[in-house]
């Protein structure tokens, strides 16, 4: 781009300059030629009158005096024949003018000029040639039948002219060198900060994003195009971002179930395990038994009632264990505060609810949303239990509800989509290294615990497309984050 700018530049300097030039030597030429028209009008009445006058002797010295006037290279008058009477120089009188000026002379048309370059003086002439006609006052000493009694020639240098041009075209030439020079050092500088740079920033930004790297930005604070480019990059990273977080979660949620449902897996194994046997057992010492009473005996056939009872409880167990324990939410409109408001009914009941502070902060914007209640109840129920159990003593347990995610939660596209709960207690806290596992089944640091209360609260919530997440407040307790969306996604 740079390259191509010069060589415009270069072009439209050089053609305003050479024309310019033009200009000058045109005008210097025409300057010349008025000189030398004036020149030889004033000479052609100086020799008319002189002659008139009888003082044709005169004539020489002014010839002489005016051919010695600087500028002035030749001054003469030649007869029809290019015969020279009359001159600057009195050596060329009697010889033969320049064959040029006698052509000149012979040139048909008024304009008798020609500018000349000789090669002896090495610089430009403009000559012109003047014919001295034949008037009738001329007739007393001319006969009658001569038309042009001679020819008057002057030839001025231009040498002067020459140089000033010359210099003029070398002041010229380095103004315009300097100008491309400088006009083509500031576009540079000039494309390099306002555009070489900042593409290259966003190219940088491009290829760290091509690389995965999702939490760079563009610097671009210009408010050109390129400043627009950059800030609608900034926001493509944003939502890349935000959707890859989106992802992410999902991922990390299907992954969540994934283990739960393994887990659960496993727990019935061991179940079937435990009850199967004993069941097997029972079932062949039943055998046994009615083996020991006859056919159509009312104890044998008691036996055989028990054995199916037994197969009947064996297929039971199978089906239950295989059975998830989840049922599917029923979901209706409701509002999450009235939910909240039972839950806190509920608790304010037993022994330890009656000792907690409870603190309500409810939104009163809070809208209705699709939502299984009966479900919804035992999440809050088990978080508020837990917060209880934390300090049994007189915990202070508050709930805050909000109608939209507060902005500040990051990681999340459309924070008017969910509504949020918080509840928090002035307990001990979960300890930073429990805080990845209090979700997982079995998982409890309580003597009389099962560990199943958070990760079903955490099923119940993913079956509403909803989540949770734990963690510790500044000063002191635990605060559990409940986010539930307002439609069904
Ligand atoms: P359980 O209550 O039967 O232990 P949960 O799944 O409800 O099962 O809880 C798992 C564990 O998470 C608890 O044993 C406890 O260690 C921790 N926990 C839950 N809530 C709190 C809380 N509010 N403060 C401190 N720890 C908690």
């Amino acid at each position: 781009m740079s390259v191509s700018i010069s060589l415009v530049l270069v072009v439209i300097f050089g053609a305003s300059s050479y024309t310019m030039f033009r200009i000058q030597s045109d005008q210097a030429m025409e300057a010349t030629r008025l000189q030398a028209q004036i020149l030889t009008r004033a000479l052609k009445n100086t020799i008319r009158i002189g002659m008139e006058s009888g003082h044709a002797n005169s004539l020489i010295s002014i010839f002489h005096t005016v051919g010695s006037l600087p500028g002035v290279e030749k001054m003469r008058v030649f007869n029809e024949d290019g015969v020279i009477l009359y001159s600057a120089k009195l050596s060329e009188i009697g010889k033969l003018t320049d064959e040029l000026d006698y052509d000149t002379y012979r040139k048909p048309g008024p304009d008798r000029s020609t500018p000349f370059a000789s090669s002896s003086t090495g610089h430009r002439s403009f000559c012109m040639v003047e014919p001295i006609e034949n008037q009738p006052s001329c007739r007393r000493c001319h006969p009658a039948a001569r038309e042009v009694l001679g020819v008057l020639d002057v030839c001025l240098s231009m040498e002067e002219t020459e140089k000033k041009i010359e210099s003029n075209r070398l002041i010229l030439l380095s103004f315009t060198g300097l100008a491309i020079l400088l006009t083509s050092l500031l576009n540079s500088i000039l494309l390099k900060r306002f555009v070489s740079t900042p593409v290259a920033r966003l190219v940088g930004t491009m290829m760290s994003v091509e690389a995965g790297k999702l939490d760079v930005k563009v610097d671009v604070q210009s408010g050109d195009e390129l400043g627009r480019l950059g800030s609608s990059f900034n926001e493509m990273i944003r939502k890349l971002a935000e959707a890859q977080a989106e992802i992410e979660r999902f991922h990390h949620r299907q992954l969540a179930r994934a283990d739960r449902l393994a887990s659960l897996g496993e727990m019935a194994a061991g179940i079937a395990h435990e009850i199967k046997n004993p069941l097997a057992g029972i079932y062949g010492a039943a055998q046994v038994l009615a083996r020991e009473f006859p056919e159509g005996d009312v104890k044998r056939e008691i036996v055989e009632e028990m054995m199916s009872l037994i197969k009947r409880l064996d297929n039971t167990i199978r089906d239950m264990l295989n059975f998830s324990r989840y049922t599917e939410p029923r979901f209706a409109k409701g509002n999450i505060n009235d939910v909240i408001e039972k839950v806190l009914f509920l608790i304010q009941q037993i022994r330890e609810g009656k000792r907690a502070k409870i603190v309500r902060d409810f939104d009163p914007a809070m809208p209705e949303i699709e939502m299984d209640a009966e479900q919804i109840k035992q999440v809050f129920l088990n978080l508020a239990l837990n917060a209880l159990q934390a300090d049994p003593d007189g915990c202070t347990l508050t709930i805050r509800t909000y109608s939209d995610v507060p902005p500040e939660i990051e990681d999340l596209k459309h924070h008017s989509r969910f509504v949020m709960v918080t509840v928090s207690d002035d307990g001990p806290g979960i300890p930073a290294d429990k805080l990845g596992k209090i979700f997982q089944p079995f998982f409890t640091t309580k003597e009389t615990g099962t560990g199943l209360g958070l990760s079903m609260t955490r099923k119940i919530l993913d079956m509403h497309d909803g989540w949770i997440t734990a963690g510790n407040l500044l000063d002191k307790g635990a605060t559990f984050s409940v986010f539930l969306p307002k439609e069904k996604l």
